[in-house]
């Protein structure tokens, strides 16, 4: 069964329609594309009432499918002007797959100021509550006070003040399905300000009184894939790796190849008696020290298990999912190196709903314009404390790095397409520069991250023109299906064209499978060329272009090589 509800912000009316059959084949990302492609004007205002934010789950969510209960959000960004999707963990897509729903479309806008929430009620109806006592609640206290409401068996997807504020550094929060803590996070492109420009303070989804069942072309046929993808998957070394330390296990490789930024893409190496504090073991070793865990799952049946519980020095959860991002961005590229630190900033800014990757690099803009001291943990605390209580400087550090570099005269802004770069150099890493220039998201690892690539001396430019490219499109198909710490790691030729035969019926092959991820990057091409962009926003920022890192490494592949990849 596939529902998708439609629910206008400013009739409040919530109407059900027919799943499209031309989105049939589609999950996650790619239907995000396609839909945004087919109902959003490109040139519109970002927050304005012909913007749509668009809520989908995966065409395998139900199925048992590994992190296929991953869920996208898209609409076009307020950050970078351009298409955004973002997408993420947590319990959401478990209780919609429960309904059957695989899309949930918000638009138009309220010409009033009041807000509400969305309820999927236990009997599937849909339907739209008040939701003015919860304004002006952080993600915390907002979950706890929806789950008294509706119990604790539901996933539920939230905003903070800064989404309710409407900033460019806006995060939707999903709460994770074994804490119950809102720590998982549609971080980038300010999705959360167009959720906020809607004035919809959260969606709550109920468990089902009676599930939607999944129907299968072959159950057989899928079921036998699926358990082969399973052993695949759990037979690769980076798997393993993931569930013992996370994201956070690339730290020690990211460091001694200078691929990891300090002080704000400053070049050089990070101070390897400093970085023992946040390397791996250090990570870990504060991990068990406050009882806390890694290897957690993030939704039912993950067989990665990427996610963490941090706890505080008297053993009280403190945060989860602290990931190697946001270690980076607020750690050795503002010059800290303090996990207690980290996993405090971590805390506060899903509490306040604000994307990790791109507060630490508007920090970092404050310490190269001088506003603040290299390394000085109080003054990013309280610089976060103004973005809480809406100073005149705190709104201007929540519209993102660009922003408020400019607005402090900074000339090393670290952006492409007004996103801000994360925790990987393109100058030492030139596959992920690739994808930073390429990616029509602006620079976003998430859409081609050549970090796994086995075998390749990552500052060489040859060939990593073609490599970004592949893994882009290897992205784009896993972002259809479900989580990318899962799905790439299954990639065998036979596998995915047998569960999509499996569960769609129809003749598949990889070049059909692959077809579907080039589709995706196709329509995201199509939305940006309409929004307005060109060839000339696939640059680099000059600085990482003619700046040496100390290892003697400048970003040197030309425009002329990034346009041999002809659809990006
Ligand atoms: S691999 Fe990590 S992020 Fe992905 S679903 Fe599993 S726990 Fe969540």
């Amino acid at each position: 069964m596939s529902k998708v509800f439609r629910i206008n912000t400013r009739t409040r009316m919530v109407t059900e329609e027919a799943f499209k059959d031309e989105y049939r084949l589609l999950g996650n990302r790619g239907l995000t594309a396609k839909f945004l492609l087919d109902e959003v004007d490109p040139l519109c205002d970002p927050l304005g009432p012909d913007n749509k934010l668009v809520l989908c789950t995966s065409v395998f969510a139900g199925t048992g499918l590994s992190t296929s209960y991953r869920v996208s959000f898209g609409a076009k960004s307020p950050l970078t002007g351009g298409i955004k999707e973002s997408n993420v963990g947590g319990g959401l897509g478990y209780y919609l797959s429960q309904h059957g729903i695989r899309m949930m479309i918000f638009e138009d806008k309220p010409e009033d100021d009041r807000w509400h929430y969305v309820r999927v009620r236990a009997d599937g109806n849909v339907e739209l509550l008040p939701a003015d006592d919860l304004r002006g609640l952080n993600n915390y206290a907002l979950v706890e006070k929806l789950q008294e409401k509706h119990g604790k068996e539901c996933g539920v997807a939230t905003l903070g003040i800064a989404g309710e504020r409407q900033y460019n550094v806006a995060s939707i929060m999903v709460a994770d399905h074994f804490t119950g803590k809102p720590t998982r996070a549609a971080g980038r492109g300010g999705l959360g300000a167009v959720m906020g420009s809607k004035q919809i303070k959260a969606i709550v989804v109920e468990k089902a009184a009676h599930r939607a069942g999944v129907v299968f072309a072959d159950k057989e046929r899928f079921e036998t894939a699926r358990k082969k993808f399973k052993n695949t998957v759990l037979s690769k070394d980076a798997v393993k790796g993931l569930s013992e330390g996370g994201t956070h296990g690339i730290m020690d490789m990211t460091a001694a190849l200078n691929i990891m930024p300090v002080k704000n893409f400053s070049g050089e190496m990070v101070d390897q008696e400093r970085f023992k504090a946040v390397s791996v073991d250090g990570f870990k070793a504060k991990i068990d020290e406050n009882g806390g865990k890694t290897g957690q799952p993030c939704q039912p049946g993950c067989l990665v298990r990427c996610a963490n519980i941090y706890n505080d020095s008297d053993g009280n959860f403190l945060t989860g999912g602290l990931e190697y991002e946001t270690t980076v961005m607020f750690g050795p590229n503002i010059d800290v190196y303090d996990m207690d630190f980290l996993a405090k900033v971590d805390r506060m800014l899903d509490d306040l709903g604000i994307d990790t990757i791109e507060m630490g690099n508007a920090v970092a803009m404050c310490m190269e314009g001088g506003k603040i001291a290299w390394g000085d943990q109080e003054a990013v605390l309280a610089l976060l404390r103004e973005v809480e209580q809406g100073t005149e400087f705190g709104k201007t550090l929540a519209q993102g790095t660009e922003h408020v570099g400019k607005y402090l005269g900074v000339k090393r802004i670290p952006t492409v397409k007004k996103q801000s770069i994360p925790a990987y150099d393109p100058r030492t890493m030139k596959g992920q520069g690739v994808t930073y220039c390429l990616s029509a998201m602006g620079a976003d690892h998430t859409t081609g991250n050549t970090v796994e690539a086995q075998g390749v001396d990552h500052a060489d430019p040859a060939g990593k023109v073609e490599l970004a490219a592949a893994i882009q499109t290897g992205t784009a198909v896993a972002d259809n299906i479900g989580c990318i710490f899962c799905i790439p790691h299954g990639l065998e030729p036979d596998l995915l064209p047998e569960l999509y035969a499996g569960l769609l019926g129809g003749d598949w092959n990889m070049d059909k499978v692959l077809g579907l991820g080039i589709q995706t990057l196709l329509w995201e091409k199509e939305f940006n060329r309409k929004a307005g962009f060109t060839a000339a926003d696939n640059m680099l920022p000059e600085f990482l272009r003619v700046e040496k890192t100390v290892t003697g490494h400048v970003f040197n592949i030309t425009p002329e090589e990034l346009a041999k990849v002809e659809m990006f």
